[in-house]
């Protein structure tokens, strides 16, 4: 018998906690990451590499958490995997499904933590709008979630796991035996929820190559958009490391409306940040780069403003992303009318860009840009008061 090293997080170089029990959480771990844990359970040298791959298989491509239904390992190998692995997603707390189809989960992570998850339905494309970290140490003042003071980052399994059970609830995992449906429903995975993803990069990264994965859920890389307030340093990396698509959340055309705004402005100003945009690898009119504009009545929708941003946007490819600005309870702003959306739409559009106005999705169950965190509060604090009433 191979004896069996004993696992540590040493091995994984992994910054997370065991679960219960002591055993390692298979989900987000790296290829290389699994093999070396793999090889740390007992898993002969010789055979590591097949074993990650079949495991990857049944648990990224077919969805599979229980290693006895993993059949084609030899039942002394999964009684092993199962002695030392778990295969373990976040916990659905709530779902709530929108009058419209968007669907908003509520989602227990370790320490007891909640992010929230939203799958928005379109016609030709499902979107899943997934979080980086609890909370957020930005403080955009636009944005609900900003409100909410960071309370970690969220590791890669934990984000991986978002994907996962969302395709779980939508039936989106292919069963054997049966044809693979066309098409699929979580078409495209946005980092747009909860956080600040460029302040989570590792995990970030880790987790979209787990998303991306050939063997495994394989969406594509320019399925993936990943959303930033401004991160200059890093956000060549996003590129480089990870290949997805990237938006900006730029929302003013001056620094002083930008530094009441995203106040990371007062850090790397529009300029900064416009000139790390350029640079970003591989730009291109396939893969242009999506500017954010949240529309605040009286504060940013001017058409001086519209005009000030075709200016900004010379040169770089993009496209501008209107987003009715979605109010929460004590929101200091109003939504810009349709009037003025419509025309700083214009503007923008015979300028060249495209400038699509953002249908706000999922208003009635708070599941909107920027309206996450309201609802885990919400239901806290019913919990609290029922628990303070028994
Ligand atoms: N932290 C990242 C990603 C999460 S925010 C970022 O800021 O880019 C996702 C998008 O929702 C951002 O463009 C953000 O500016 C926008 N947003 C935040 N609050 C909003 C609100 N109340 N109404 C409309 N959009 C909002
Ligand atoms: Fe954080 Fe993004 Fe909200 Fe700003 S807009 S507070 S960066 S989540």
């Amino acid at each position: 018998m191979t004896a069996t090293a004993p696992i540590t997080q040493d091995v994984l170089t992994l910054p997370r906690k065991l679960p219960e029990g002591g055993l390692i959480n298979l989900i987000g771990l790296t290829r290389d990451q699994v093999l070396a844990a793999l090889l740390a359970a007992g898993t002969p040298a010789g055979q590591a590499k097949m074993r990650v791959r079949q495991v990857w298989q049944w648990v990224y491509y077919w969805g599979i958490r229980d290693f006895a239904q993993m059949t084609n390992l030899a039942k002394d190998y999964r009684a092993l995997l199962a002695e030392h692995f778990v295969v373990e997603l976040p916990e659905v707390v709530t779902r709530q499904v929108s009058a419209d189809g968007t669907r908003k989960y509520l989602v227990r992570i370790a320490g007891g933590h909640e992010v929230e998850v939203v799958y928005i339905p379109e016609t030709d494309r499902g979107t899943l709008c997934i979080s980086s970290q609890v909370g957020c140490t930005l403080t955009c003042s636009f944005c609900h979630t900003g409100t909410q003071k960071l309370v970690r980052n969220l590791t890669a399994g934990e984000i991986v796991g978002q994907v996962m059970l969302a395709r779980g609830d939508l039936g989106e995992w292919p069963v054997k035996g049966q044809p693979k449906p066309d098409g699929r429903l979580i078409s495209n995975v946005v980092l747009m929820g909860m956080g600040e993803p460029l302040y989570n990069f590792d995990n970030v990264r880790d987790a979209m190559k787990v998303v991306m994965d050939d063997e495994g859920i394989a969406l594509g890389r320019r399925r993936i958009t990943l959303s930033t307030s401004g991160v200059v340093p890093e956000i060549a990396r996003t590129a480089l490391e990870i290949g997805c698509l990237l938006a900006v959340s730029f929302h003013a055309t001056t620094d002083e409306v930008r530094d009441q705004l995203v106040p990371i402005n007062k850090k790397w100003n529009i300029a900064t940040l416009l000139d790390a945009l350029r640079a970003y690898p591989g730009l291109s009119n396939s893969e242009r780069i999506t500017f954010e504009y949240v529309m605040l009545d009286g504060v940013n929708d001017s058409k001086d403003d519209a005009h000030r941003l075709v200016d900004l946007l010379r040169g770089i490819p993009a496209k501008v992303n209107l987003i009715p600005f979605n109010e929460w309870p004590g929101a200091p702003y109003k939504r810009s009318s349709g009037n003025r959306i419509h025309a700083f739409a214009d503007i923008i559009h015979n300028a060249g860009y495209a400038s699509p106005i953002r249908t706000p999705r999922g208003e009635d169950i708070m599941a909107a840009c920027g309206q996450l965190k309201s609802e885990s509060q919400k239901q806290r604090r019913s919990a609290q008061k029922a628990s303070a009433a028994e």
